[in-house]
């Protein structure tokens, strides 16, 4: 693979702007960073620091009046273009690349409650495409360990309070794959499998849940780390009940996820929690299977969702069902519509998720050594380019 120079941009990594930049990819990672006209030197002198490449094997592209930002990641999407992580390989590749037009480079693979053979099933697809489909970084379960009360698109037959036995079969089937699990702290149970699964390197996020201030601050201090879609599937924010929001915001360590479609959250509270949470909102989708496809009636698992106008909601009852959200089009409406700095809201698109699944280290930022992942966006923060490991991957 040749290496690529991409200069002239608006560069935006660990939440800092700087233009006139230049970043070169070279063996799948972030060889160097510049700027100026100092990536003309950069290819043969000591500066590249660069990883297998060959003198003259550079693609140069010229970046004037665009901005180069880290892949975005997405730690919570179910589905897109017409197809849902629940049913096989074929659809989960069509999950992504309808995603990557978008900026998606990586993305965690969410699955709706099910019956614990087919979750079982479901974990084992995606533990053998982890290592091997570029763009998969694991699984997250969302549910089945959920209050009813806020169960919202999941199945109430099929919600169930955490057995040893159960956890312990899901991660056998996950295979080290298993990144997030949504749960209700407030179950009978719930303890310890959240010990059992952050003993085990995963990311619990609470969700669903009716928990008071006081149970999901314990939560977060067994270790839970993650708020699944803040404001969706809980208690609000009250002065008299506080309610796991609070706690979040209190638990220094928590990463809160935001849908910020204009549809699952008001822009006055998206907003507001930037600055509740300065450096700790991730911009997820939730995006279900009509994400870039048509209105209609869907699945989503085992309930069936109508769509209306690019809103999904369950044909019984009407509960909001997911979203059909990009997150190009949920940095647009972070910057537009709820004020947000851009280099802030790039930051909850990439270095924050990647942080939340322990991938600081190499995912979410444009630095020397990190995997050559890029999204390039025209000034109306539209998607031009998008790399995943240094190859461009939009043919137009
Ligand atoms: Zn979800």
């Amino acid at each position: 693979m040749p290496a690529t120079v991409i200069h002239s941009v608006l560069l935006i990594t660990g939440g800092v702007p700087a233009s006139n930049a230049w970043v070169r990819f070279a063996g799948g990672r972030v060889s160097a960073i510049g700027m100026g006209n100092s990536w003309r030197s950069a290819g043969t002198g000591e500066a590249a620091g660069s990883i297998g490449e060959q003198a003259g094997d550079v693609e140069v592209i010229d970046g004037s009046g665009a901005i180069l930002t880290p892949g975005f990641i997405d730690i919570h999407v179910h589905g897109g273009g017409g197809a849902a992580n629940e049913a096989g390989a074929e659809a989960i590749r069509r999950v992504l690349s309808t995603h990557r037009e978008h900026g998606t480079t990586r993305a965690v693979l969410s699955l709706v409650t099910g019956r614990p053979a087919d979750l079982v099933d479901h974990l084992e697809v995606i533990a053998g495409l982890t290592n091997s489909l570029p763009g998969v970084l694991g699984s997250h379960l969302e549910g089945p360990f959920l209050a009813d009360e806020y169960r919202g698109a999941h199945d109430p037959a099929m919600l169930r309070s955490p057995r040893p036995e159960e956890t312990a079969a899901m991660l056998a089937a996950a295979n080290g794959t298993l990144r997030q699990i949504t749960l209700a702290p407030e179950l009978p149970g719930a303890e310890a499998a959240i010990r059992a699964f952050v003993d085990a390197g995963i990311a619990v996020a609470i969700g669903h849940t009716s928990a008071t201030y006081e149970q999901a601050l314990a939560a977060f201090g067994a270790g839970a780390s993650i708020l699944t879609h803040t404001f969706n599937g809980m208690p609000g924010l009250h002065h008299r009940a506080p309610g796991p929001i609070a706690a979040a915001v209190d638990s220094p360590h928590v990463t809160l996820e935001l849908i910020n479609d204009g549809v699952h959250v008001h822009p006055a509270l998206a907003k507001m929690l930037f600055a509740l949470a300065p450096g700790r909102v991730a911009l997820i989708t939730d995006a279900m299977v009509a994400a870039c496809a048509h209105d209609g009636d869907y699945m989503l698992g085992s309930l069936p969702v109508r769509v209306n106008d690019g809103v999904a909601r369950l044909v019984e009852g009407g509960s909001i069902a997911g979203s059909t959200l990009t997150l190009d089009v949920a940095l647009r409406q972070t910057v537009t519509e709820c004020g947000v700095d851009l280099a802030a809201a790039v930051s909850a698109l990439t270095e924050h998720p990647a942080r939340a699944i322990g991938r600081g280290h190499d995912l979410g930022a444009l630095e020397p050594g990190y995997l050559a992942d890029a999204v390039l966006l025209d000034a109306s923060l539209h998607v031009k380019q998008v790399w995943v490991e240094g190859q461009a991957t939009l043919t137009d």
